[in-house]
């Protein structure tokens, strides 16, 4: 196929106002996001590998968690129980690519559910070679002075305390050659005055990216972070923006439109793959054109 032009290849159109309590599902968002159920081709560059990936029931995990399976992996993955009809969905695309779907729903603001669900993915999938990390929570608020404690708390419990407690419990399984990978945002560069929680949770994660993977280096392990700028997801529209953004959601990017979590799908394949050998404690960012600096 040609080039294709990136400021028409998906649609600019605005987006329907719409609102979901918090988690949103996907089967429920209009327009569904593209998440590489036919649009991603596989190249066998995972073959075999074990990957999981938190929040891979709707958009951007499950961008990820499709194009493992399309590239040969056996995939876990984890999501809240009120996802379930989004999982399953997910399960039945990694299935007709070919491979083995294990689905672990559960709430990684809970210290020990972490541990358990990375030994079930091992055992279920009979090893691990990747944890990707995408669960995360955004919820926005007009001003700081309108701001509970236990909405603070709630974003850091969701978005950092998991990489902690994942990667803890997975260096007892992960072998050299293995890699992490975490999910920050523009956010973590750029915050926006409705975001203040959220914005220093991203950035958060994008420095325990780098301190985890300079001391991990030595066992042979790649930590590595994908930074998305603003992709049309169910997380947009439970809270994470105020409705009056959401018909022009991503429209004042460098492309003229919101991303598409297949945009991310490579990005991810690519960190974990052997093409990736020499890349660690790097953050890359897909945002339609902002910098990440
Ligand atoms: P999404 O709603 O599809 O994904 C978020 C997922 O997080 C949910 O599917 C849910 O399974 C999971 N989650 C939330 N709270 C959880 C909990 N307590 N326990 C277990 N799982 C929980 O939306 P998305 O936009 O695909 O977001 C995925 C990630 O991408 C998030 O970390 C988000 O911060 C990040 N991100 C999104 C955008 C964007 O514009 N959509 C931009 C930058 C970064
Ligand atoms: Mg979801």
């Amino acid at each position: 196929m040609a080039a294709q032009d990136p400021r028409t290849k998906f649609s600019s159109k605005q987006y329907p106002k719409q609102e979901q309590p918090v988690p949103g599902l996907q089967s429920k968002l209009e327009p569904k996001p593209d998440c590489g159920e036919t649009s991603y081709q596989g190249h066998g560059r995972l073959t075999d590998y074990k990957m999981l990936v938190t929040g891979g029931d709707s958009a951007i995990g499950r961008a990820a968690a499709i194009a493992y399976a399309k590239e040969g992996a056996d995939v876990a993955i984890n999501y809240l129980p009120a996802e379930q009809e989004d999982a399953e969905e997910v399960k039945s695309v990694i299935e007709q690519a070919g491979r083995k779907a294990v689905l672990i729903p559960g709430d990684v603001r809970d210290e020990q559910f972490n541990y358990d669900l990375v030994e079930q993915a091992y055992n279920e999938l009979g090893g691990l070679d990747n944890v990707t990390l995408v669960a995360g929570h955004q919820q926005y608020h007009d001003d700081i002075k309108g701001f509970s404690t236990e909405a603070f708390t709630e974003t850091f419990e969701t978005n950092v305390y998991p990489i902690f407690w994942t990667v803890q419990k997975a260096l007892d399984y992960l072998q050299p050659g293995a890699t992490i990978t975490t999910t920050s945002s523009i956010q973590g560069y750029k915050p926006n005055p409705i975001l203040h929680d959220y914005a220093a949770s991203k950035a958060a994660i994008i420095s325990l990216t780098k301190s985890i993977s300079e001391e991990l280096a030595e066992k042979g392990i790649r930590v590595n972070c994908v930074a998305p700028g603003p992709f049309w997801s169910p997380l947009q529209i439970s809270g994470g923006q105020p409705q009056s953004k959401i018909p022009e959601f991503g429209q004042n990017s460098l492309m003229g439109r919101a991303g598409q979590s297949v945009e991310l799908s490579g990005i991810y394949v690519h960190l974990e793959s052997e093409e990736a050998s020499y890349t660690t404690g790097q953050v890359y960012g897909v945002t339609g054109g902002a910098q990440i600096d």
